[in-house]
């Protein structure tokens, strides 16, 4: 008898295990699944993602149900489509065995109509998202009023996402006597109380901690100025040529742009965000699932419905605003038995958060250090070496070996294999040899080096919390209007009533051009550039300052000289200095430096 059957499993769901190739049932089956076959009743379930709670419910439920029946007698909730579907093709799996057993999936962006019609065929279990399921409700194109079991799956992310009163809506047209099964990763209070409305003395199974990660996934966190993130997380690539990673974002506009820049460095990048079409969506996970994108960078919001088991990183570019969110994010990796890693970029202003990640995930972070050029170089190159050495040999490559062969004839094996990397290394090399140490220093050095900072220039601005600012809101606000990039405006100091920040340089007269005579809602806003240090401690003791004279208009009027440098190049994004991965003469496609690839391994 093996472990599932001793779970009480009939041998028809026993046989769609054999063949799913599932050995052990995890900690959640096997809690949950017998609780279910033995009676009927209500039970809240907590684990994490990646603990199969699919079949946890899935099973039981397949068990339960009367399949020579027509009626509907299943209904699941899933937060998005993404989740509906993998959970419809898991049951189909589960229940293939089962003859006569109809899975139809609800989710909105598809024709409503087809899906009418595969529910009028006659569905014993249907998948849901809640939106589409209250439409088709409404329009009477489900009958859920004869149901047996509902399970709402992902419960806190159905809620997050603002899913209560139509999963109250939803529920209202069930029985009152079916058994209702709720599983969820974390208990907010908003679960909890959908537990007490919609349930009746729930049985409570809990897996591992509540609010834990997973025990796969180790947690580092790297330090590094503001404007160092991006750069920063382009050598934790280069510096993990295998990565197949999403990377979290804050705020639509910023993953967009991530992505976009990662891509324009050569990188296999997409985007995954709320502001794309679903048809968009599609595409980019698809591409995602296939590995044909190494780097998924995605919103929280969006994120929710990724379900790839074998992502090596998840990489938080910023932290979320709620910290709670990071349980989430790390849960994408170290799924299914594999180990994961969760990085997080953080500068100096955010580092303290992370000790409140430790408390809620309770594990310790690992500090490491941005790896220097020289590591990242190391690391392709024997990464370009273990591939080579694993290739297979192309025999097409036959007919052209002897002009290839004459032209090595004077060169040494010795020679040529020092030539063949260096081909690739050369790249790195110089990308890397002129980039500096992005580690920031040490915590409890201070931040005042600007000072010293002759690349960059610090403004004053006569708006600050008072006004509705905090430094994240500011320096979007900066960005927006003066159209900068992600990390132009960097230091953001939001003061009462004023606040600082700075940009490169470069971008000084635009800045000063821009906030000339400009008025917000009837108010002139008031940029001026500041002296360093001291001055901005007396500000910091003086309140609001008149707009007129002093010494920051002086500079200003001096800052004629600053315009002819409007055209200046960045330094940073000149030639020299663009990404390794991008042009190369000579593009091994299969023996490339971690490009984008279809299958590994
Ligand atoms: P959750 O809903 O908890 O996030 P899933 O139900 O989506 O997790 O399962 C995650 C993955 O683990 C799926 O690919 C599933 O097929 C697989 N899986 C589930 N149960 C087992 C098991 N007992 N043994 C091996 N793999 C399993
Ligand atoms: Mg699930």
């Amino acid at each position: 008898m093996n472990a599932f059957q001793k779970l009480g499993l009939d041998d028809h769901l026993i046989q769609a295990i054999t063949d799913l190739g599932f050995e052990t049932p995890s900690e959640v089956q096997e809690k949950t699944i017998p609780l279910l076959l033995e009676e009927d009743r209500d039970l809240v379930a907590l684990a994490q993602t990646g603990t199969g709670k699919t079949a946890a419910f899935g099973f039981p439920m397949l068990q339960k149900i009367n399949i020579s029946s027509r009626t509907t007698q299943g209904l699941i909730l899933s937060p998005t489509r993404e989740l509906c579907l993998q959970i419809t093709n898991e049951i189909k799996l589960y229940g293939k065995h089962c003859k006569g057993l109809n899975v139809t999936a609800i989710y909105g962006g598809a024709s409503i109509t087809d899906q009418a019609k595969q529910v009028k065929r006659g569905t014993q279990i249907i998948v849901a998202t809640p939106g589409r399921m209250k439409d088709m409700i409404s329009r009477r194109l489900v009958d859920i009023s004869k149901i047996e079991y509902a399970v709402l799956d992902e419960a806190d992310e159905m809620l997050n996402m603002g899913f209560y009163e139509d999963i109250t809506e939803i529920l209202s047209h069930t029985p009152e006597d079916k058994s209702t099964w709720l599983f969820s990763a974390t208990m907010p209070k908003e679960v909890s109380i959908i537990a007490k409305k919609f349930m009746a003395n729930p049985t409570e199974v809990t897996v591992g901690h509540k609010n834990i990660g997973s025990k796969n996934v180790s947690h580092e966190y790297f330090l590094v100025g503001a404007r160092d993130r991006y750069q920063a997380l382009k050598r934790l690539a280069d510096a993990n040529p295998e990565i197949f990673s999403v990377i979290f974002c804050r705020t639509k506009r910023d993953t967009q742009k991530v992505a976009e820049q990662l891509i324009e460095d050569g990188y296999s990048a997409g985007a995954l965000h709320g502001d794309l079409s679903q048809n968009q969506r599609d595409v980019v996970m698809k591409s995602f699932r296939a590995k044909q994108i190494q780097m998924l960078v995605a919103t929280d919001v969006a994120a929710r419905g990724i379900d790839v088991d074998d992502i090596t990183h998840v990489i938080n570019y910023q932290l979320p605003d709620e910290i709670e969110t990071y349980t989430h994010r790390s849960g994408r990796t170290g799924r299914a038995g594999k180990s994961g890693i969760s990085m997080v970029i953080v500068s100096k202003s955010e580092v303290r958060k992370i000790k409140s990640i430790e408390r809620i995930i309770q594990k310790e972070f690992t500090k490491k250090e941005i790896p220097s050029g020289m590591e990242i170089c190391e690391v392709q190159l024997k990464a370009l070496a273990n591939k080579i050495h694993d290739t297979e040999i192309n025999n097409e490559i036959e007919p052209y070996l002897n002009e290839i062969n004459k032209l090595f004839e004077d060169v040494s094996k010795d020679e040529l294999i020092k030539k063949f990397f260096s081909v690739e290394f050369t790249r790195f090399f110089n990308y890397y040899k002129k980039t500096k140490d992005l580690n920031s220093p040490s915590e409890s050095s201070r931040s005042d080096d600007y000072a010293k900072d002759d690349n960059s220039a610090r403004f004053f601005i006569n708006i600050g919390s008072k006004d509705g600012y905090d430094w994240m809101k500011l320096k979007d606000f900066l960005r927006d209007t003066l159209q900068l990039n992600q990390d132009d405006v960097y230091k953001v100091d939001v003061k009462d009533s004023f606040a600082f920040f700075n940009t490169d340089n470069v971008h000084k007269s635009k800045v000063l051009e821009f906030f000339t005579n400009f008025k917000q809602d009837g108010r002139f806003i008031n940029v001026e550039i500041t002296e360093k240090k001291s001055r901005e401690r007396n500000r910091s003791g003086g309140g609001r300052r008149s707009s007129g004279g002093g010494r920051g208009r002086n500079e200003r009027s001096k800052g004629n000289s600053f315009r002819s440098e409007g055209k200046a190049r960045r330094s940073d994004s000149g030639s020299s200095n663009r990404s390794p991965r991008r042009s190369s003469d000579f593009k091994p496609k299969g023996a490339g430096f971690s490009r984008p690839r279809k299958s590994r391994r």
